[in-house]
């Protein structure tokens, strides 16, 4: 019965949402208008409140609202997802309520706060953890480095001609409201047919650098706690000093968490070019556990240690204490990086007025106070044999991952579209039935391009280490992925000239 889900409801908000008494009837209220009721029981209606008390979801909640809406109200699978979430909206703790509770405690603690605001958007429905625990997830060890391997269950897959299409759709969309995904004006919003809901999305508003910004969790998670950090002004993404001194003031003020942002670069960079943005999170990606090749020092920037690392691409870490003075060498080698073409490596900065060459950053503090700024050199040109990126994943791999290869992959994770689920099962059943290439394509015409694997696969096959074969293939796949995006390749060629850059700059 409707009205016992609408008690639960309230409940549950009590106590997991900080609901106050005294706003008790005005929010029921507000939810009986939504569900198209006006009245509600006067007879106190019983509920089971440890089954409430333990729920670290609202699915089941959601569920009890779902067949509501879809076989009492006969609304469509859409317009119930908008009000399902309108009503988690209301149920959650206003904006400024919500920034004043995590500011009182991030002067204690900086992971309570942001512990605070990740139980709130799970408790919310914002993070949609039971989706999230689906995923995939295992570790490609590689000796002295690893990947982390995700099949994302949530994302849908994009490619790089889709978001760079969308770089120059931002000077046209002013009309648009919100104008994209990241925009501040979603906090609240009800949702349409091709915008998502966001009724029940709270933010932490942040001055960065004298900015304001401010910070929200990821509905996909890929790590714990992957929050997005986001300039409270739609404009296209930019890596420049300015970007550095927001990084050092977003981990001075939580250093539990990294920080980093994706390039500012079609190809290179994320999904969303067209709004500035950074990624961060409580996780250490795998480049960070990676080991130093070669130090050097410089006489320009003493207090910092600049060193290669050993890794896929081509990533250089700066360390030390001195945040102005690592400010000013990122800044340094970021400013020098944009104009370096070195030909012998088909790096070539700029071709006309188009520019190539960026850098994906990213930072993280250790406990004694050192700083760790990872500087992954990026270049995006195109030419006749890779029209889709000399440095971006070459087309015998697109079966596993075509996309961009941000900044989560750069630094180590690869998230893996979901449809690889299915096809990993027909290569299975396929290789089981002993089937030839041609009835394969026929009988899963999915699995079009996948056929060089399934000739690795059938070599070598058998039933009882088919699943590690697969997950095998598929880790080796994703590190000749990171080293086709190396602008220097991990050969002598390619690391003279990576000693070579870093020369021009100390
Ligand atoms: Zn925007």
């Amino acid at each position: 019965m409707i009205y016992e889900t609408i008690a639960k409801l309230i409940f549950y908000a009590k106590y997991h949402l900080d609901l106050h008494e005294d706003d008790e009837i005005y929010i029921r209220n507000s939810i009986l208008h939504e569900l198209q009721l006006d009245s509600f029981p006067s007879k106190k209606i019983e509920i089971n409140e440890t089954e409430i008390i333990e729920l670290n979801v609202p699915d089941k909640l959601i569920d009890e609202l779902h067949s509501y809406f879809i076989n009492e109200l006969k609304l469509s699978d859409k317009e119930t997802e908008l009000i399902e979430t309108k009503i988690m909206g209301i149920l959650t703790p206003m904006p400024s309520e919500v920034n004043c509770k995590f500011y009182s405690l991030v002067k204690k603690d900086d992971f309570k706060a942001l512990s605070y605001l990740y139980d709130l958007s799970i408790k919310n429905n914002y993070v949609a953890k039971t989706r999230i625990d689906k995923n995939l997830f295992w570790k490609a060890d590689f000796g002295d480095k690893y990947l982390e391997i995700t099949v994302n269950l949530s994302k849908p897959e994009k490619n790089t001609k889709d978001i760079s299409k969308l770089l120059v759709k931002s000077k046209t969309d002013v009309e648009k409201y919100p104008k994209c995904l990241l925009c501040g004006e979603n906090v609240g919003y009800f949702g349409r047919l091709e915008h998502p809901a966001r009724s029940n999305i709270r933010v932490i508003n942040l001055n960065l650098d004298g900015e304001k910004w401010f910070l929200q969790y990821s509905p996909y998670g890929y790590f714990n706690m992957h929050c997005i950090v986001v300039d409270s002004i739609h404009e296209n993404m930019i890596i420049d000093e300015g970007t550095f001194r927001k990084f050092f003031d977003f981990i001075d003020l939580f250093p539990s968490f990294f920080i980093g942002s994706n390039a500012d670069l079609p190809i290179v960079g994320g999904s969303i070019l067209n709004h500035e943005h950074f990624q961060g999170g409580e996780h250490l990606l795998p480049v960070m556990n990676a080991k130093i090749k070669e130090s050097f020092s410089s006489n320009k920037f003493k207090n910092c240690r600049i060193s290669l690392l050993d890794w896929f691409n081509s990533t250089i870490l700066l360390q030390g204490k001195d945040r102005s003075e690592l400010i000013k060498c990122a800044a340094n080698i970021l400013k020098n990086r944009r104009d370096y073409s070195d030909i012998d490596n088909d790096i070539i900065s700029k071709v006309g007025d188009v520019e190539h060459n960026t850098i994906t950053p990213g930072l993280k503090k250790e406990k004694d106070g050192t700083y760790n700024l990872y500087l992954i050199l990026r270049n995006n040109r195109c030419n006749a044999e890779f029209e889709d990126g000399i440095f971006h994943a070459h087309k015998e791999f697109y079966h596993i991952k075509k996309e961009n290869i941000g900044i989560i992959e750069a630094m180590g994770q690869f998230i893996l579209p979901a449809r690889l689920i299915t096809q990993n099962d027909e290569i299975k059943e396929s290789l089981k039935s002993g089937l030839n290439n041609i009835d394969i394509i026929a009988k899963y015409p999915n699995l079009n391009g996948f056929e060089p694997m399934i000739d690795v696969l059938r070599n070598e096959y058998n039933p009882d280490t088919i699943d590690a074969d697969i997950k095998n293939y598929i880790n080796d796949v994703c590190k000749n992925i990171l080293e086709n995006t190396a602008v220097f390749k991990n050969d002598d060629k390619g690391q003279m000239g990576f000693v070579k850059f870093i020369r021009s700059i100390l």
